[in-house]
């Protein structure tokens, strides 16, 4: 069994519920899809754990806005992003430091495995492009070309925050479509699994998501966390605009 996890966002409460349900399972395989880092108050403490814990990890747009450039960014997320700059750039202990820009700079922009890619945003543009779930109405060239790019049968992504199933009809099936399990059986269509994401859902449900990949089937789970501590932390740090700690409770 394979816990894949994305969008992280500096969230620890909710990364350390969701690695603690990963761990309850049983379960020693991590793949993280990126975006461990902007929007929210703990990037330090983010970035150890998904180094420590992930097999691999890819690199978000957020992230890659942290070491680079922040592109195309709105206000909150440009100075979430610069502020974490600093965090990282604060960090007392020297070989911590560099230990995380390190990492940071070692982020891929995709990855394949077992005949499985894996992308932050999307199979043509991995760290920055956005597949919707209305794109399937309102774009559905976009979702066409991009399952045309794919050698793969399946593929693995996050950046939107919300989880669901693109097929290459296309539609897409948000997890309450898929039975009481919510679980989707890869077969012999091609699909890109958006596995949703742990510290800033936005898909009107505020538990954090995250997927197991069990053989052919992949799971999303959700499970609560103390939203109160994170939104806190935001609301205290002058840095962060106080939206990105209220929007947590309503999951957008
Ligand atoms: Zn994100």
């Amino acid at each position: 069994m394979i816990a894949i996890i994305s969008d992280i966002h500096s969230n620890h409460e909710a990364l350390k519920t969701v690695l603690a349900d990963i761990d309850r399972r049983g379960i020693e395989t991590i793949y993280c899809l990126g975006d461990i880092l902007g929007y929210g108050p703990d990037p330090r403490e983010c970035l150890d754990l998904v180094m420590e814990r992930a097999n691999f990890s890819l690199c978000g747009n957020h992230d890659h806005a942290v070491f680079y450039e922040p592109a195309n960014f709105n206000v909150a997320a440009e100075r979430a992003a610069f502020w974490t700059r600093t965090a990282l750039e604060e960090e007392p202990d020297a070989a911590k430091r560099n230990r995380r820009w390190k990492f940071l700079a070692g982020l891929l922009p995709r990855n394949e495995m077992d005949g499985l890619v894996f992308v932050h945003g999307s199979p043509r543009k991995p760290i920055n492009e956005y597949l919707f779930p209305d794109d399937v109405y309102t774009n559905p060239q976009k979702l066409l070309q991009n399952f045309e790019r794919m050698n793969q049968m399946t593929c693995f992504c996050g950046h939107t925050h919300v989880p669901g199933v693109f097929v290459d009809d296309p539609y897409f099936e948000p997890p309450d479509e898929l039975g009481d399990s919510q679980s989707y059986a890869i077969g012999d269509e091609k699909a890109i699994i958006n596995v949703g994401s742990v510290g800033q859902p936005r898909d009107r449900d505020p538990r954090a998501a995250y997927a197991i990949l069990n053989e052919d089937e992949v799971q999303f789970v959700r499970i609560e966390y103390d939203i109160d501590v994170t939104a806190r932390k935001i609301h205290d740090n002058p840095h962060l605009d106080d939206f990105l700690g209220t929007r947590l409770f309503e999951g957008k």
